[in-house]
């Protein structure tokens, strides 16, 4: 990345950091992906039960990996047989990681679910949600970050699965009702209560 671009992102993530926190959520601002993993892995106590939905960027940041090999009660909907339970689990998990699929500069997260696990984790249950969140999330308004959750996040997100719907060949959003839908839930987080949901910003490209 360009010292310029290092540059933008740390200036946008202070801004961002202020408004989180004015809005009552715990965020932290890392410049490297190594520094984001330490700064996640301190915000889980040891012995913790951890689930996740869509959360690419917390893998990114190998945090799935040093949970694993560490003293925690992980989750994974991946390995198990039951996944419908193991989505179930992570609603009264400890800990709770996702990604977001945008983020406006005011402090708030827009996220686009097709089962909806992901959003009824983020809205209630475990008792701590952490975001793991590329400084390539932020968009300059609200407006502005659900056109990016509908229109980048959700089509590339379809390329993962290939549903019936029209993004899955176009790659573009025509607001479908196609039986393959992924965005069945929108959800917009635009407040906390008592630092439940924690941002860790990362000054890198994270997810999409
Ligand atoms: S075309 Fe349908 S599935 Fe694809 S992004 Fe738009 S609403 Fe979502």
């Amino acid at each position: 990345m360009s010292a310029e671009m290092e540059l933008f992102y740390e200036k946008q993530g202070k801004l961002l950091i202020k408004n989180l926190q004015s809005r009552h959520f715990e965020a932290y601002y890392c410049h490297t992906r190594q520094e984001a993993l330490e700064t996640a892995l301190s915000l889980i106590p040891e012995g913790s039960s951890v689930g996740w939905g869509g959360a690419i960027s917390a893998q990114q940041i190998g945090l799935m990996d040093a949970l694993k090999a560490g003293n925690y009660r992980t989750i994974d909907r991946d390995t198990v047989e039951d996944r419908d339970a193991a989505m179930h689990a992570c609603l009264n998990a400890d800990v709770f990681l996702t990604g977001a699929n945008a983020l406006s500069l005011d402090g708030q997260m827009v996220n686009i679910d097709g089962t909806g696990n992901r959003v009824a984790a983020i809205a209630y249950g475990p008792k701590s949600v952490i975001v793991i969140a590329g400084m390539n999330k932020v968009a300059p308004t609200l407006q502005d970050a659900i056109s990016r959750a509908r229109n980048v996040a959700a089509p590339l997100n379809q390329q993962r699965f290939l549903l019936d719907a029209p993004c899955s060949h176009t790659a573009s959003c025509s607001d479908c009702k196609s039986i393959g839908c992924i965005c069945n839930q929108i959800l917009i987080t635009r407040h906390c209560r008592e630092g439940r949901i924690k941002f860790v910003l990362v000054g890198e490209e994270l997810g999409f």
